[in-house]
C-alpha cells in the first residue's frame, strides 16, 4: 500500500516529464526539425489527455447518455461522508435515485450509509480507495484500488452491490489507467458537466448551475464529500438537491440512475 498521489505532486511530476521531452525535442531540432516538433506536440497532448477528464486519448470514457430521452443522471463523488444523509433525505423527499461513486476509504468509515445508498435504491459505483491521483500509476496500483473497495464494499454491504463503473479521481487518467481498470472488469465514467460545488459557491448557486446543466442525457457531477478532507461537510450540495429535482421535475426531465440513462 503507497501513499495516495495528490494533485499537486502529480502535476509537478507531469510537469517535470514535459520539461524532460522538450528538452529532447530541443536537442533533436537542431538536426530535425519535424521530429522535435512530433515530440512537443506528443508531450502536450499527453499532458492535455491526462488533465482532460472528458479525453478519449487515454480510453473512452462515458460522458453522457442518449440525448433523445428525457433523462438525465446527478452523480456524487467522494462520499459517503458527513453530509451524505441529508443528500439522501433530499433525494427521498424527491422520490430521485441517483449514482454515488464512493471511495473504499469512506466505505470503511460509514458503512451504514452504503446500506443505506442500497437500501433506497440508488446506485453505487466505484471512485478508487484513496482518491490518489492515477496519473502517473502502474496497471497494480489501479487495480488495488479498484479490489480495495470491492472489499470494503463487501463489508458493508455483501457483494453484488458496487457496479462495475469506475470514476477516476477529479477523472484524470494515464495512459495505464483505462486498461487497468478495463482488465478488472470495469467501464470508465466521465461527466457531461460538473458546478464546482467542490468550492462551495453557495446553495443558490450550486442548484442555478446544475439547473442550467441539467438536460437530456446529462450526467452531473456533484459531490458528497471532499476527497482529500473525510471530514469535511457538502452543506451546499445538499442543500441545493431539492430545487435540482424540482427545475428537473417542471421540465418533464426524469433523474435517473447512470445504468438507467445509459442502458
Ligand atoms: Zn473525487
Amino acid at each position: 500500500m503507497t501513499e495516495p498521489m495528490t494533485k499537486s505532486r502529480t502535476i509537478r511530476r507531469v510537469v517535470a516529464i514535459e520539461a524532460a521531452v522538450l528538452a529532447a525535442a530541443a536537442t533533436a531540432a537542431r538536426r530535425r526539425p519535424l521530429t522535435a516538433a512530433a515530440i512537443t506536440a506528443a508531450g502536450a497532448a499527453g499532458a492535455w489527455a491526462a488533465f482532460r477528464p472528458g479525453s478519449a486519448v487515454f480510453g473512452p470514457v462515458v460522458t453522457r447518455g442518449p440525448g433523445d430521452v428525457s433523462q438525465a443522471a446527478l452523480t456524487f463523488d467522494d462520499g459517503p461522508g458527513p453530509s451524505t444523509p441529508a443528500i439522501l433525505d433530499a433525494l427521498a423527499d424527491a422520490d430521485v435515485r441517483a449514482t454515488f461513486f464512493v471511495l473504499g476509504r469512506q466505505a470503511r468509515r460509514h458503512p451504514a450509509m452504503l446500506r443505506r445508498m442500497r437500501d433506497e435504491g440508488h446506485q453505487i459505483a466505484s471512485h478508487g480507495y484513496d482518491h490518489g491521483i492515477l496519473v502517473l500509476r502502474g496497471p497494480a496500483h489501479v487495480r488495488d484500488q479498484l479490489v480495495r473497495t470491492e472489499e470494503a464494499m463487501a463489508d458493508a454491504v455483501g457483494t453484488g452491490v458496487l457496479t462495475r463503473r469506475f470514476r477516476a479521481p477529479h477523472g484524470f487518467r494515464g495512459p495505464l489507467t483505462w486498461a487497468a481498470a478495463r482488465s478488472a472488469g470495469y467501464e470508465v465514467y466521465g461527466w457531461t458537466a460538473g458546478v464546482f460545488d467542490s468550492a462551495d459557491p453557495g446553495a443558490d448557486v450550486v442548484a442555478e448551475r446544475s439547473v442550467r446543466a441539467l438536460s437530456p442525457g446529462c450526467i452531473l457531477l456533484l459531490h458528497d464529500a471532499d476527497g482529500w478532507d473525510p471530514d469535511r461537510p457538502r452543506e451546499h450540495t445538499a442543500a441545493a438537491i431539492p430545487g435540482i429535482c424540482a427545475a428537473a421535475h417542471d421540465t418533464g426531465l426524469a433523474l435517473v440512475t447512470l445504468d438507467e440513462l445509459v442502458a
